[in-house]
């Protein structure tokens, strides 16, 4: 049967269109090769999505996702979406965020929730400068016996709370870090996102497929723009599917 909203993608994103979706009446399938939350799960401590003054886990905020979104009649499919044709849909929307690049360092891992990587009592090396690499230092310094910062240049490109949080951690810095010096125990790539998903290559313009999250904003990935996104994208798809007098505002992309 061919389901109104088709979501790829369980991050917050795809979880916060399913939600408007289903309040809308439309019938959304989210369909997520992992879990629900996406990278959310992986940040230690989000102090910048409202209604938490006093900050949250990504893993709290996102089960709260998930339980908002259990009240809903949404079905969830656990599995990896390969393309977009072999899905019977009135509508799609990509909510897959981005996939994280790699240093290019022998035996390193990409980034993730440090509950998924062993790291206790262990020499942690995280690869980056950005405000993702001193926030999970941070997280992983409560269980590694060391964690160390490598980067490239000599400036941080983090938020300057996140580099003295770090450092008050006992997280070590290393600037000028050399590609050579990878004797640790965990070494952690914490470079940046690739500007796009594969899936999205796989695309040309279609009036019934819709974009939401990471993968419209690789600079600014933070978790109520996805969420916010997910909200916009319902929205279109409920005017694409009900209102076709409206249909050309909506995003265009078609797979291939
Ligand atoms: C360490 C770290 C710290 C962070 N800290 C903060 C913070 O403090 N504040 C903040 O606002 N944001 C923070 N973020 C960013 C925030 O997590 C992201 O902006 C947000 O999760 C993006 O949501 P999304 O739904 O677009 O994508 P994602 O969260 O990436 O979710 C995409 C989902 O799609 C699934 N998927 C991908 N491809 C497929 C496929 N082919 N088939 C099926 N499923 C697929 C993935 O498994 C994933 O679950 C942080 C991120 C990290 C990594």
């Amino acid at each position: 049967m061919s389901v109104d909203l088709l979501i790829i993608g369980g991050g917050p994103a795809g979880m916060a269109a399913a939600i408007q979706a289903a309040r809308l009446g439309l019938q959304a399938t989210i369909v997520e090769r992992d879990r629900l939350g996406g990278q959310a799960n992986a940040a230690p401590w989000i102090e910048n999505y409202p209604g938490f003054p006093e900050g949250i886990t990504g893993k709290e905020l996102m089960s709260i996702f998930e339980r908002q979104l259990k009240r809903w009649p949404v079905k969830v499919v656990y599995d990896e979406a390969k393309d977009i044709v072999s899905y019977e849909a009135k509508s799609v929307l990509l909510a897959v965020g981005l996939t994280p690049k790699l240093a290019g360092v022998p035996g390193e891992i990409p980034y993730g929730d440090p509950d998924r990587i062993d790291h206790s009592g262990k020499d942690v090396l995280v690869i980056g400068g950005g405000d993702s690499a001193f926030d999970l230092a941070w997280g992983f310094a409560k269980k590694a016996r060391r964690v160390t910062i490598g980067m490239r240049g000599e400036t941080p490109r983090a938020l300057p709370k996140l580099v003295t949080r770090a450092a008050s951690s006992g997280v070590q810095l290393k600037t000028n870090w050399s590609p050579l010096d990878n004797s640790y125990d965990v070494v952690i790539s914490c470079v940046g996102k690739q500007a796009k998903h594969p899936l999205f290559e796989k695309m040309e313009k279609a009036s019934n497929l819709f974009l939401a999250g990471d993968i419209c904003h690789v600079e600014d990935r933070h978790v109520a723009i996805a969420a916010g996104d997910g909200i916009a994208a319902a929205q279109s798809a409920y005017r694409f599917l009900n209102l076709p007098q409206r249909r050309k505002g909506a995003e265009k992309y078609k797979a291939i």
